[in-house]
């Protein structure tokens, strides 16, 4: 059956209604690049926060907290001053899941060396997702950033392959994958209404992918946009282009509220009295209309 797209709009208002406040953001790694006011430290605070933000909420803070409380009030400053506190950093620095002690020593060593290599000027990292005529290209810009950073990470460790912990971090540049770390870093830095930074000029809200986390993919098959049943970089900017026809100019708007009803409603795609009538999204989800026949 069609969306009735009116009906849908207005469930997603009434959403970002309920998330619109400050004390969401506690839910959601944007947290950590809020609490600076310099772009600059925004962005690199933005950069680590999501190439981390895989796993639940909890264990991402658990392990990024000790390392934004080390590098002070201005890690973009932090980062680039090389001498016994960066040392010191990568010292203490610990073990994420998939990433190694190196791995992560690995990663800040080149992050560091990249900030001191370029001009101190915001955006720092917008021209690596661009080509040369200034645009993002759909294809292959993020692959592209991909690709810089790969190619940064065998600099610093001298080898022509990166571990597996580092190039899941980073991800793999020809990988059909949805790409969703550094499509939500490029929503933090593209977007320019809440929750979102919107630092990036010259690439446009209505050019990103969608951020397909576990969460999102759930929830955009209950709610009927799409019956696949893998996601990749594909979908990624199909659901984009599913949303345009909701939001033209700002298509990723409603991420935020979204990726809510999983993280802090709990929904988990499945029909749960207690989570299911008191949820906003009920009058436009297929789970609940055939669990409960409306
Ligand atoms: S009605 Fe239930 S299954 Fe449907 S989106 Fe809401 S919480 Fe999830």
């Amino acid at each position: 059956m069609p969306i009735d797209l009116i009906l849908f709009h207005s469930k997603l208002e009434d959403l970002r209604k309920k998330y619109e406040h400050l004390h969401y953001l506690e839910t959601d790694p944007i947290c950590f690049p809020k609490k600076y006011k310099d772009p600059l430290d925004m962005e690199v605070v933005s950069f680590i926060s999501c190439l981390y933000a895989y796993g639940n909420v909890k264990s991402i803070q658990r392990f990024l907290e000790p390392i934004f409380e080390f590098l002070g009030p201005s890690p973009y400053q932090s980062l680039r001053k090389e001498g016994e506190p960066f040392d010191s950093f990568l010292k203490n620095l610990g073990v994420y899941r998939f990433q190694t002690k190196k791995d992560n020593q690995i990663f800040f060593l080149t992050l560091a060396r990249v900030l001191r290599n370029l001009e101190t000027k915001s955006p720092l990292f917008e021209s690596k997702l661009i080509d040369c005529h200034g645009k993002f290209e759909e294809e292959i810009s993020i692959s592209q950033f991909q690709k810089f950073w790969e190619d940064e990470l065998k600099t610093t460790l001298g080898k022509r392959s990166l571990s597996y912990g580092l190039q899941f971090l980073i991800g793999k540049p020809e990988a059909k994958s949805p790409k969703k770390r550094l499509s939500l870093f490029l929503r933090w830095m593209v977007r320019k209404s809440y929750p979102d930074f919107g630092l990036y000029q010259k690439i446009q809200p209505n050019q990103i992918p969608f951020p397909l986390d576990v969460h999102i993919q759930k929830l955009i098959r209950i709610l009927g946009i799409t019956d696949r049943k893998s996601f990749g970089v594909k979908e990624a900017y199909l659901i984009k282009e599913f949303f345009k026809e909701i939001s033209p100019t700002d298509p990723l708007l409603y991420d935020f509220y979204l990726t809510r009803v999983g993280i802090i409603e709990r929904c988990n795609a499945k029909y749960e009295k207690g989570i299911c009538e008191v949820c906003y999204l009920k009058d436009v989800c297929l789970v609940f209309g055939s669990a409960t026949g409306n």
